[in-house]
C-alpha cells in the first residue's frame, strides 16, 4: 500500500480524497495556489505544498510543480481527483517516470478515451451499443451528406476533441448540413485547437445514464448499476441520482454486465464510468471518464462501496474488495449539486461565506469544502457543495430531501439551493418523467421564480 498521498486537487474532491486515504492509514498531501492558503483541504491535509498562483495553468495543472511537490515531501502516488490534470495521459506518465504511482487508469485507456472518435471504435469493437454514426471523422461535405442520409436526419455534428458539449451542431435536413458543419468545424478549431469532426443520429428526447465500473487492471471488473444525470443545464449536469426511475432490474444487470465485461477485456485499472444516451428501451453510448465523477456519491450511497478507497487499493495493486455478487443496489439516492451562483441567472457568486448550516440526520450526506468565514475564490469552478440524501425508497428519498434542503443555510453568497427546492416539489421530478432537455424547457417557461 502506499505510505503518502498527494492529491492534486482543491475544494470538496481534496476532501473526500484525504477521508479516504486517513481511513486507510495514509498520510496526505494537500497541494494549493496562493488563493486557497486558508482552504480546508490545506487544514485537514498532514502537510501542505503551495504550488503557485491562482490560475489553475499555473497551479492545479502545472505538472513540474507537481512533481516538485511529491519530491519534496517524498508522497509515493497522485490522486488527481476529476477536472484538472484527471484525465491527462502525459501527466500520469511523467509521474510513471518518476517513480509515482497515479491513482487512475492506465495512461493508454486515458489517452483512447479522450479522443471521442477513438473511443467510440474502442467501445464498438467491445461490444457496447453506439448511436449510428460515421465511422470516424468527417472533413468532406459529401461524405457528410452521404453518412447523414444513410442514419438519416436529424443528425449531430460533434468534435473529435469535445468536452462540455462545446462545437456541436444539429442539422434537421440537407439543407441545413453545410452550414452546420461548417460551424462546429469552426467551432471546434477555435476551443479546442483540432477540426476533426464526426456525426451521429440525434436523439430527441433521451435520459443520460451512466453506468459505474471498477477494475482492478487483471482481467477483473465489476458494475455498480448505473446514474440518471438527465437533469442538466447547458450540458452540465445538476441533479443525480440512481437507480433511474426509468430502468428495471433486468435492464440493470443487461447493460451492466455488458459494460463490466467490456472492461474486463480492456484491462481497465480503476473507477469509470461508462455514459450512455437512453431512448425508447435502447442504450447508446456516448463517452467514458476515466475517473471519479462529481456524482460517484450516489453509487457509494446505494451500494455501501467506497469508490475511493477501491481506486487507492486497486492503484496499489491490491484486488478490488467486492466480487459482482457481493455488490446490491438498496434503496435510493439523489445528489443536488449545490452552486455558488444565482438560483435563477446562474451567475458565479464568489464571496464570504458569513453562516454556513448544513443539514444532518439520518440518510444525510454533505460534501463539501465551504465553511462559516471562508472565501470563496473567484478563480475556479463555483461548486459550493453536494447535497446527496439516501432513502429506502425514491420517495422517501425526495421527502427527506425536502425536508435537508429546507434546512441547509448559506448566507453572504447567492448559492442554487432555491432551485433544488423547486425542484424537488415538481410533479414531474416527483414521477421521474424528465429527459436531458426538461430542465432547460422548465428554465425557459419561467419555473423557477425568485427574487
Ligand atoms: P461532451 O464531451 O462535450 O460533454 P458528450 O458526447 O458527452 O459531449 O455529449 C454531451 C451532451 O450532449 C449529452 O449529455 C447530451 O445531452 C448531448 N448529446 C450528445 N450526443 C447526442 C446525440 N447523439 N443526440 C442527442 N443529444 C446528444
Amino acid at each position: 500500500m502506499f505510505d503518502k498521498i498527494l492529491i492534486a486537487n482543491r475544494g470538496e474532491i481534496a476532501l473526500r480524497i484525504l477521508r479516504a486515504a486517513k481511513e486507510l492509514g495514509i498520510a496526505t498531501v494537500a497541494v494549493h495556489s496562493t488563493a486557497d492558503a486558508d482552504a480546508m483541504h490545506v487544514r485537514l491535509a498532514d502537510e501542505s505544498v503551495c504550488i503557485g498562483p491562482p490560475p489553475a495553468r499555473d497551479s492545479y495543472l502545472n505538472i513540474p510543480s507537481i512533481i516538485a511537490a511529491c519530491e519534496i515531501t517524498g508522497a509515493d502516488a497522485v490522486h488527481p481527483g476529476y477536472g484538472f490534470l484527471s484525465e491527462n495521459a502525459r501527466f500520469a506518465e511523467v509521474l510513471g517516470h518518476h517513480g509515482i504511482g497515479f491513482i487512475g487508469p492506465k495512461a493508454e485507456h486515458i489517452r483512447v478515451m479522450g479522443d471521442k472518435i477513438e473511443a467510440k471504435r474502442t467501445a464498438k469493437r467491445l461490444g457496447i451499443p453506439c448511436v449510428p454514426g460515421s465511422e470516424g471523422g468527417v472533413t468532406d461535405t459529401d461524405d457528410a451528406k452521404r453518412i447523414a442520409a444513410d442514419i438519416g436526419y436529424p443528425v449531430l455534428i460533434k468534435a473529435a476533441s469535445g468536452g462540455g458539449g462545446r462545437g456541436m451542431k444539429v442539422a434537421r435536413s440537407e439543407a441545413d448540413l453545410e452550414s452546420a458543419l461548417m460551424t462546429a468545424r469552426t467551432e471546434a478549431k477555435a476551443a479546442f485547437g483540432d477540426d476533426a469532426v464526426y456525426l451521429e443520429k440525434y436523439l430527441e428526447k433521451p435520459r443520460h445514464i451512466e453506468v459505474q465500473v471498477l477494475g482492478d487492471g487483471r482481467g477483473n471488473a465489476i458494475h455498480l448499476a448505473e446514474r440518471d444525470c438527465s437533469l442538466q443545464r447547458r450540458h452540465q449536469k445538476v441533479w443525480e441520482e440512481g437507480p433511474s426511475p426509468a430502468l428495471n432490474a433486468e435492464m440493470r444487470e443487461q447493460i451492466g454486465g455488458v459494460v463490466a465485461r467490456a472492461m474486463q477485456e480492456l484491462g481497465y485499472t480503476g473507477a469509470g464510468t461508462i455514459e450512455f444516451l437512453y431512448e425508447d428501451g435502447q442504450f447508446y453510448f456516448i463517452e467514458m471518464n476515466t475517473r471519479i465523477q462529481v456524482e460517484h456519491p450516489v453509487t457509494e450511497m446505494i451500494t455501501g462501496i467506497d469508490l475511493v478507497n477501491e481506486q487507492i487499493r486497486v492503484a496499489a495493486g491490491a484486488p478490488l474488495s467486492v466480487r459482482q455478487e457481493d455488490v446490491r443496489v438498496e434503496g435510493h439516492a439523489i445528489e443536488c449539486r449545490i452552486n455558488a451562483e444565482h438560483p435563477a441567472t446562474f451567475r458565479p457568486s464568489p464571496g464570504t461565506i458569513t453562516y454556513f448550516h448544513p443539514p444532518g440526520g439520518l440518510g444525510v450526506r454533505v460534501d463539501s469544502a465551504a465553511f462559516q468565514g471562508y472565501r470563496i475564490p473567484p478563480h475556479y469552478d463555483s461548486l459550493m457543495g453536494k447535497l446527496i440524501v439516501h432513502g429506502r425508497t425514491r420517495n422517501e428519498c425526495l421527502m427527506r430531501l425536502r425536508r435537508a434542503l429546507d434546512e441547509f443555510v448559506v448566507a453572504g453568497v447567492d448559492t442554487t439551493l432555491p432551485l433544488f427546492r423547486t425542484l424537488v416539489r415538481n410533479a414531474d421530478i416527483q414521477n421521474g418523467l424528465y429527459d436531458i432537455h426538461w430542465l432547460e424547457e422548465f428554465l425557459k417557461t419561467g419555473g423557477l421564480e425568485v427574487a
